[in-house]
């Protein structure tokens, strides 16, 4: 109850226009920075320095959380462009990730490819593979057809699938003669039950179903989790079918599970830290609070012990 009323709160907070505008001219302040990577890509690079040297690779996530026209979508085109020239620049050991809606969705299919084209391309001269992030339901269907699209033309492209939803299974089946690397979430929205499944057990059985089947084919997969259930059920998967370790990574968030991500590394697993960048950072951090209430509690502690 108090959880549910925690995450009604934070969403709410999430879309506050006025609060939006805010947090973009001040800075990352209220914590936000134990989730966020930096507001401008020289902020982020320490960061993603700071993880390299732990033998953490990250995919540093170009926030772009309004889009209302085909400027703010060349904005974050702009900021892909940065991060990447700054992963080569620095020889950082980083990879992208992106949402279709900060490049254009709502706006048409035309803008949405032109700008991840031009995204790509710089990508692929440095070497730089780009995952986009998976989305609203609504948007699920038009983000897989797009990202066909672009997969036939790019090697450097891979796409994030959720276990909650029914239809993943069909939609990776119909993904595989693609060979696609896969991020593998559990889905970060709430959505209505005739297209979700709803129920963690089932979720959590779904996800080691997919990540399973994508694996034994012998494709990429980024396990993209914090759960140790899932992460045991990886490890354990790996080590019976004699997976290779350069055919998966495991993916968690900035600012959570540290000393797991430090243990995966030290094991020998490769390790990705998804660090979020952008003047966005507000929307993604409230986000954050209110898929997790226990967020609160790292919160308060980076702004009490400043
Ligand atoms: C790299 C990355 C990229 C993502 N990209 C997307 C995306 O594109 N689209 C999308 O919809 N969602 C995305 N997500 C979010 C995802 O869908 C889930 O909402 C989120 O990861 C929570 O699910 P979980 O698998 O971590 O496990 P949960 O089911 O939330 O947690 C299960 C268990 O994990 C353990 N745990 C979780 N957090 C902690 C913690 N901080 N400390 C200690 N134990 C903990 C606890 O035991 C908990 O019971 C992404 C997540 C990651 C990590």
């Amino acid at each position: 109850m108090v959880e549910e009323t925690m995450r009604t709160f934070f969403t709410f907070l999430a879309k506050n226009k006025p609060l939006i505008k805010v947090a973009r001219s001040t800075g990352l302040t209220l914590g936000g920075s134990h989730f966020v990577g930096g507001q401008t890509v020289d902020g982020v690079v320490d960061q993603v320095k700071a993880f390299n040297e732990k033998g953490i690779g990250v995919t540093i996530d170009c926030l772009g959380e309004f889009i209302n026209n085909e400027e703010d979508a060349k904005e974050t085109v702009d900021l892909c462009r940065n991060a990447i020239a700054a992963i080569q620049s620095h020889g950082l050991n980083g990879q992208i990730s992106l949402k279709l809606f900060s490049v254009g969705l709502e706006l048409g299919e035309e803008v949405t490819l032109s700008n991840m084209r031009e995204i790509l391309e710089e990508a692929k001269k440095h070497n730089v593979f780009v995952t986009l992030n998976m989305e609203e339901y609504v948007n699920c269907g038009k983000i897989i057809e797009i990202f066909t699209k672009l997969r036939k033309e790019y090697d450097n492209i891979g796409i994030a699938l959720q276990a909650n939803l029914f239809r993943t299974e069909t939609d990776v089946e119909k993904l595989e003669e693609l060979s696609p690397a896969i991020r593998f979430v559990k889905g970060a929205y709430k959505e209505s039950r005739d297209v979700d499944i709803n129920e963690k057990k089932l979720v959590d059985e779904n996800y080691k179903m997919l990540v399973k089947n994508h694996m034994l084919k012998g494709h990429y997969v980024q396990v993209a989790t914090h759960d140790n259930d899932m992460i045991d059920f990886v490890k354990e998967l790996v080590s019976e079918h004699n997976i290779p370790y350069d055919q998966f990574e495991f993916q968690m968030l900035q600012g959570m599970r540290d000393e797991k991500q430090k243990e995966l590394a030290e094991e020998g697993y490769k390790m990705v830290v998804y660090v979020p960048y952008g003047p966005d950072w507000y929307t993604y951090f409230m986000k954050r609070l209110a898929e997790r209430p226990a967020n609160v509690g790292f919160t308060l502690m980076s702004v009490f012990r400043r």
